[in-house]
């Protein structure tokens, strides 16, 4: 039974350069509610990439299983829209386990945290996305929660002050989260498995965007389906999304199957280049380079330049020019590259390049 406490994350019809200030807004898809997603992959098989995560967690799984007990504590960090809520879904459907879906943001009073962990079933898989926005004094129960299954919730206040001890049932956290590094050390210590997961390989995407074209019962030829997959900036979310928008170009422009041409011009209007990236992209790096020289400039600045939230920025925007190579993160602040500068067409700075060289 899939439980979702705090289903907030509603239907986005924004593109990938929405410039919503809400980031789980931008970061969701359309049709991708937690209990209801056609296009999620329900077991490990369907579950493509990431076969180091996969392999890891499904031993772990099969012999937590074989003992009759709950799966350790298991956390997941990376970028939005590489697969954490799938592989916890997928986590529990293989452990037959009852499972419980949470934002770490909604989770703002101890009593509510504290209500919710006293109700988990045996063998139970808690899901906390964002878990990192848990507020401290929230975060603390956890501790004792995840070490020993038991919660000590202070009652009354003065001389009726008194600790509450309550027992919980065997149960497995699993935390989702962008930023590893804002987690607490005694939270982090508490998951006994910690996986990262890594922006997907053309090949790799090319097979998503094939199984889901398959799902919606679209034609596509392989030489299409790897455009897509060069154009979704290593996430299968970005991937999925795309191939719904090209889906209703298709559909308008009375076309039977997807090829270059539609793929092209239906990206065009979605803004979003041959290398996937989008007008939001475009804008962090013009403004690197116009307003600040290419940089190192510190991200407070850039947001305040940009006018976009400071949290989307560094979890969807820098994480995936790092990767390509356009963005340099030095301790003086942030930095374009050459390539970055090759890319719109620009020459660097005289003391930029070099300063890269
Ligand atoms: P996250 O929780 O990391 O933000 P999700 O698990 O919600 O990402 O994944 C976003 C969407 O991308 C899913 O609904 C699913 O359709 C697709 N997806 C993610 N990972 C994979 C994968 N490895 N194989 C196929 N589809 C995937």
């Amino acid at each position: 039974m899939t439980k979702d406490l705090n289903n907030n994350k509603e239907e986005s019809k924004e593109i990938i350069f929405s410039q919503t200030n809400d980031l789980l807004n931008k970061n969701q898809d359309e049709n991708e509610s937690i209990n209801y997603n056609f296009l999620r992959p329900q077991t490990f098989d369907d579950f493509i990439g990431q076969s180091k995560v996969k392999q890891s967690i499904s031993i772990a799984v099969s012999a937590a299983k074989e003992r009759k007990e709950s799966l350790d504590h298991v956390l997941f960090y990376g970028p939005p829209g590489l697969g954490k809520t799938t592989l916890s879904q997928i986590i529990a459907k293989q452990s037959f386990a009852d499972y419980t879906h949470l934002a770490g943001p909604t989770i703002d009073r101890a009593a509510d945290l504290v209500g919710i962990l006293t109700h988990l079933k045996e063998n139970e898989i808690l899901f906390i996305d964002e878990i990192h926005r848990i507020p401290k004094k929230v975060e603390e129960y956890l501790y004792t929660a995840m070490e020993d299954y038991r919660i000590d919730f202070p009652t009354g206040t003065g001389s009726f002050a008194q600790t509450m001890n309550m027992k919980l049932e065997p149960f497995t956290l699993i935390g989702a989260t962008t930023r590893p590094g804002l987690l607490s050390s005694p939270l982090r210590d508490r998951f006994g498995l910690s996986y990262h997961l890594d922006f997907y390989e053309y090949n790799e995407l090319t097979e998503i965007v094939q199984n889901s074209s398959k799902i919606l019962n679209l034609q596509i030829d392989e030489q299409s389906a790897l455009e897509i997959a060069k154009r979704s900036r290593g996430t299968p979310r970005i991937a999925n999304r795309l191939l719904r928008r090209i889906r209703d170009y298709i559909q308008v422009k009375n076309k039977k199957k997807i090829d270059l041409s539609s793929i092209n011009e239906s990206l065009e209007i979605e803004g979003v280049d041959s290398l996937g990236l989008d007008r939001l992209d475009r804008s962090y790096i013009k403004i690197l380079a116009e307003n600040f020289r290419g940089g190192p400039v510190g991200i407070e600045a850039i947001t305040a330049s940009l006018n976009e939230d400071q949290l989307t920025l560094i979890d969807v925007v820098e994480p995936f020019l790092l990767k390509i190579g356009f963005l340099l993160r030095t301790a003086q602040g942030r930095k374009l590259t050459n390539i970055a500068y090759e890319q719109i067409g620009k020459n660097p700075p005289m003391n930029h390049q070099n300063e890269l060289i």
